[in-house]
């Protein structure tokens, strides 16, 4: 208890599964004491996950082109059509890297890159279909409404006919890519030439009615205000509303019941080199955990809540799970995007589930859709592969990241 009755009352009522409001998460965010907000926020997940497992998973960032005409300002990866250094892998190259992440384990790839002014639906069927024909055991968890909206503006259709067609290829589910801020405002100041937080939402509304499910992004500490991230999660959570109305489910699974819609929220921080923000803001450690503890609080109808230890550091993730996180997300075999605005933390398959453990977790290695794989009960069922490791080709780190990099040379 926090002796403020208006706090605890919400507080309470959150821990017990109740629904709080975009105002009241924006008291708990800015008033609330730390210990009783990560309390409340560690009781939901223990009653959500009382076996204690906390997940992650291997897969492999792939991107395809660094091309894009949408320039936002806080990208470090893109390079605008004619420049010197952009570049799209052909399918080959594409296909050995699928290769590679397979040999180390890993069950899903994210496939994805800038706005290429010539890549439309077309580009996209044949980028699925190539990966999942050659290799049907991998999850394509990939792109994001920005991409879709961009892919049905070249080709000239509807969203739903890109949702559909892509899905048709061999898409399996939409990352949660691209939503950065969703309000407004921070939006426009930003990325001004992305579609709006609304399109965002039409777009995984859209996917989700198709039975394609998605994760949920944010990226904090660009200058938005701590109303703003509160906006965004209602945005997301009423869109979640629509799915859970509506019954929507991923066609991959049967009789799960909360797979359909947004199966995961995943809040990052922004990273300020090698972009035209810079260093203007970042969000501090502190509000990142405060806002991991809102959003398990707030999301009642979101199942998971991953921790960003790429752009926040291990230690700050393995706090998060005191505080409602159950996933630490992907070891990433290979991570370009985010690394390249100066995100350098990096991991391998046996300090992940040590972190996991350490923190009194179980770890358990899980697929795209959070069905457990693997159950680390103790030392003796842990992986024994040390390949398994985070590679970055990344402008931030010494020679481009390449000497950490052994799997395949980036060009
Ligand atoms: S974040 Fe995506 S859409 Fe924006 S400039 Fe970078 S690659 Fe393009």
């Amino acid at each position: 208890m926090t002796g403020n009755r208006e706090i605890d009352s919400i507080l309470q009522r959150a821990a017990d599964g109740g629904r709080i409001t975009p105002g009241e998460a924006l008291l708990l965010y800015t008033e609330a004491p730390f210990h009783a907000l990560g309390e409340a926020a560690d009781t939901v997940r223990r009653r959500r996950y009382p076996d204690g497992i906390v997940t992650y998973l291997i897969d492999r960032n792939i991107n395809y082109t660094n091309v894009c005409v949408t320039a936002c300002k806080f990208c470090a990866f893109f390079r605008a059509p004619k420049h010197g250094e952009g570049w799209a892998h052909p399918m080959e190259e594409i296909l050995h890297r699928c290769a590679e992440a397979v040999d180390l384990g890993a069950t899903q790839v994210m496939l994805q890159g800038g706005h290429h002014p010539e890549f439309g639906v077309e580009y996209y069927e044949q980028l699925f279909s190539g990966v999942k024909a050659a290799y049907p055991q991998l999850a394509i968890h990939s792109i994001g409404p920005s991409e879709i909206l961009h892919m049905a503006k070249v080709s000239g259709v509807s969203i739903e006919e890109a949702v559909l067609r892509i899905k048709a290829a061999g898409l399996d589910s939409i990352a949660g890519a691209g939503a950065e801020m969703l309000p407004d405002r921070p939006r426009k100041a930003i990325a001004p030439l992305k579609e709006s937080g609304a399109r965002w939402i039409e777009v995984m509304a859209t996917a989700h009615r198709n039975g394609l499910s998605s994760t949920a992004t944010m990226m904090m500490g660009t200058g938005e205000t701590n109303a703003e991230r509160i906006e965004h999660i209602r945005m997301i959570r009423d869109c979640q509303d629509l799915a859970v109305a509506n019954g929507y489910r991923d066609d991959a699974v049967e009789t799960s019941h909360d797979v359909g819609g947004f199966r995961a929220f995943i809040p990052w921080t922004y990273q300020p080199e090698n972009n035209h923000l810079k260093g203007r803001t970042q969000a501090t450690t502190m509000e990142y955990l405060r806002f991991i503890a809102v959003s398990r609080l707030f999301f009642d109808n979101v199942a998971h809540l991953q921790a960003s230890w790429l752009t926040t550091g291990k230690d700050v993730g393995q706090l998060s799970l005191h505080i409602g996180v159950d996933d630490l997300g992907s070891i990433m075999l290979e991570e370009n995007v985010i690394s390249s605005a100066g995100a350098r933390h990096r991991s391998n398959l046996h300090e992940l589930i040590w972190m996991i453990r350490s923190a009194g977790r179980v770890p358990a290695q899980r697929d795209t859709l959070y069905r457990h794989l693997a159950v680390h009960r103790t030392e003796a069922d842990d992986p024994t592969d040390d390949r398994v490791v985070s590679h970055f080709s990344s402008i931030a780190m010494p020679e481009g990241g390449r000497q950490n990099l052994p799997l395949v040379d980036v060009k």
